[in-house]
């Protein structure tokens, strides 16, 4: 158990920066997830941390001890990949105590060491089979029981699950969760699965480009995204984001306006951000309850897709309050709902939609940078009642 701290960390292949500059402190038994779109930098970050990648520049700690040119045996990790590279024509036993066996590690060391590792993964009593006589699932286990017997002071997983199918996936996930409350070390794992990365970590860091947008616990990135790329990237189906201008009387776009004072130094070109689970038909009892609803935004519910526990509603709204053109204007805003699967709204049906003012997210378009997550003060609801009382 260690913590891991990465210090402006830079790789380069030719004119490719796969890393830039990049910092992190994992502390000491903490779950850190590496999450971004392919490309971003994730698997050569965690080369870095292993050994098996050179950083150009930049500095990497275990512990006190700096480790960045260290080959990867001296430096306390244990890793474990997407390919689950098991010795074929060894049993489950040889594959798990290869490394010790190699190291000279005495007979009842190794099966001590063994017998644990079997027990935490749940594959006692499947020491003598061969890797072809087990599932995808088992064998990861396998190799993860590989790691756990060298007791690293860090376990690096790059994209372990991705391989098997998803039920198997999501059961995994939750092994993974487990094996880290037994083992309490530190982990960095490395996914493109956003939904991974949310449900096992402690913290998850959103890279793209080489660089970290944000470093912060999996519902902190969801509820105060710190720029656009995080509030697109981070939750699943994506927040609905609108770019419109800013005026001295809130947020505007061609169908969609809510009222607010704006801050002071406001920008222009401003993009508006909401959750599916944060859009309401107007008229629903969870609509008409809320506290700081916006503005009713007049729609037409454009294609329904039930998924059983939530059906999401894809929504088009247009400055013409005209069903009929609504549908047919090539420019309407697109807006998803999710709303409860009881639902009786039907496809082209014409609604009015409220937004739940208090998780209403508005970014600067031109840096992408947050500018406030929630418009429910009381100047912004003030500026709300005025607008709608006009309205009316
Ligand atoms: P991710 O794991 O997020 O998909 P990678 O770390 O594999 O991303 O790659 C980051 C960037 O570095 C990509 O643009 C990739 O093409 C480039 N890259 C990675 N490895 C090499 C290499 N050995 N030679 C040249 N470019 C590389």
């Amino acid at each position: 158990m260690a913590r891991l701290t990465l210090d402006h960390v830079t790789k380069r292949y030719g004119d490719v920066v796969a890393v830039d500059e990049l910092g992190l402190r994992v502390t000491d038994g903490e779950f850190v997830t590496l999450v971004g779109p392919s490309g971003c930098g994730k698997s050569t970050t965690i080369e870095i941390i292993a050994g098996l990648t050179e950083p150009t520049d930049g500095s990497v700690h275990i512990g006190d001890r700096e480790v960045t040119t260290l080959p990867p045996k001296d430096r306390g990790i244990a890793m474990v990949f997407q390919n689950i590279a098991l010795f074929p024509h060894l049993n489950v036993f040889k594959n798990v105590s290869f490394g010790l066996r190699l190291r000279d590690y005495e007979t009842a060391e190794i099966e001590r060491r063994v017998d644990r590792a079997m027990e935490i993964v749940q594959l006692e009593g499947m020491r003598n089979r061969q890797p072809e006589e087990l599932s995808g699932g088992q064998r990861q286990r396998v190799a993860i029981a590989r790691a756990i017997v060298r007791n690293p002071d860090v376990f690096l997983m790059d994209e372990p699950l991705a391989n098997l199918d998803a039920s198997l996936r999501s059961h995994m996930r939750t092994e993974l969760q487990r094996l880290h409350k037994q083992l309490d070390t530190t982990v960095v794992y490395v996914t493109h699965d956003q939904a991974e990365a949310m449900t096992m970590s402690d913290r998850i860091a959103v890279i793209n480009d080489g660089e970290i947008q944000q470093f912060a616990p999996p519902l902190a990135c969801y509820n105060e995204p710190r720029n656009l790329f995080v509030a697109g990237f981070i939750g699943s189906p994506g927040m609905n984001l609108i770019d419109g201008t800013m005026t001295d009387e809130g947020f505007g776009s061609r169908a969609i306006g809510v009222s607010f004072d704006p801050p002071p130094d406001r920008p222009d070109a401003v993009t508006l951000g909401v959750r599916p689970e944060d859009v309401y038909l107007a008229d629903s009892e969870r609509g008409s309850g809320l506290s700081v609803p916006s503005t009713a935004i007049d729609a037409v519910a454009d294609v329904i897709e039930p998924m059983g526990d939530e059906t999401f509603v894809y929504f088009l709204c247009s400055e013409t309050a005209e069903p009929d053109e609504t549908a047919s204007d090539p420019d309407a805003t697109q807006l998803l709902a999710s709303v409860p699967p009881e639902t009786d709204v039907e496809e082209d049906e014409p609604v009015r939609l409220v937004l739940d003012r208090s998780r209403i997210h508005l970014f600067d378009t031109a840096s992408g940078e947050a500018i406030t997550h929630g418009l429910d003060s009381d100047a912004t609801a003030g500026a709300q009642r005025e607008a709608d009382a006009e309205r009316e």
